[in-house]
């Protein structure tokens, strides 16, 4: 039996924070493939700010080469209008053999937004999710570093929700919300649009065939 974790994103660029966040839900969870998911056209972001979609897909491919924990799909991209995770979940769910079990990764700030994703609470009933967050160094106890969380979900989303003491959100209805800390990395893609637009150098925030790719394509500039 498959057990996969999808992770969609912008990666507008790919970065190793998003890689090594990756890679422990894979160890902690003990998937079997880590799928990465460029969004063609994020619903939350203005298209013409956004970098071309094969551009970002290419440099998802060129950060994993090599490494069997994680493969790209390109399902977003094949289809037309905004990207939605409702339909992407509904493409693996049919492709995967019966009886895998499939996880939606998400990093807190973008679960944060579920209240406006397209049919959240149907997605949330459809997939299991791992919620990821950054461990805050004045915040050691973990049930307080997901306190955000539990009042977001019981305020937005539905008051059934109880966390288990299994780290894990749970719904009479809907799928578990699994919450994972991993190591921090203060790194985002913003933060590197922005050191490549001021001349600074990106080495040792992305892998070095994504950073030649920036510089051969110009991106960023
Ligand atoms: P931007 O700054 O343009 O928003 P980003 O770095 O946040 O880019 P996204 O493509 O928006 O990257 O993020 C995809 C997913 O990865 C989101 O769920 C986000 O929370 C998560 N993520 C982004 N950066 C990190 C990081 N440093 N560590 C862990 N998760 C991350
Ligand atoms: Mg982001």
């Amino acid at each position: 039996m498959m057990r996969i974790g999808l992770f969609g994103g912008t990666f507008d660029p790919i970065h190793f924070g998003h890689l090594r966040a990756a890679l422990e839900v894979k160890e902690g969870f003990d998937l079997d493939q880590i799928i990465l998911i460029p969004a063609a056209l994020p619903p939350h972001k203005t298209p013409s700010k956004v970098t071309d979609a094969a551009d970002r897909l290419k440099m998802a491919e060129l950060a994993i080469i090599n490494n069997s924990d994680f493969t790209v799909s390109d399902i977003e991209l094949k289809r037309s209008g905004p990207s939605y995770s409702i339909d992407t979940i509904n493409h693996f769910k049919t492709l995967t053999p019966a009886g895998s079990d499939i996880f939606f990764i998400s990093g807190l700030d973008a679960f944060l937004e579920i209240d406006t994703w397209k049919a959240y609470t149907n997605l949330l009933k459809q997939v299991a999710f791992i919620v990821i967050a950054r461990p805050m160094l004045d915040c050691q106890d973990s049930s307080l570093r997901w306190k955000r969380l539990e009042d977001f979900l019981i305020s937005k989303v539905s008051s059934k929700y109880k966390f288990s003491d299994s780290s894990c959100f749970e719904h009479p209805e809907a799928q578990p919300i699994y919450t994972f800390d991993v190591t921090s990395l203060d790194i985002s893609s913003t933060r590197i649009r922005k050191l490549i637009k001021t001349g600074q150098s990106i080495q040792f925030v992305v892998p070095e065939r994504v950073e030649d790719y920036i510089k051969t394509r110009g991106l960023y500039l």
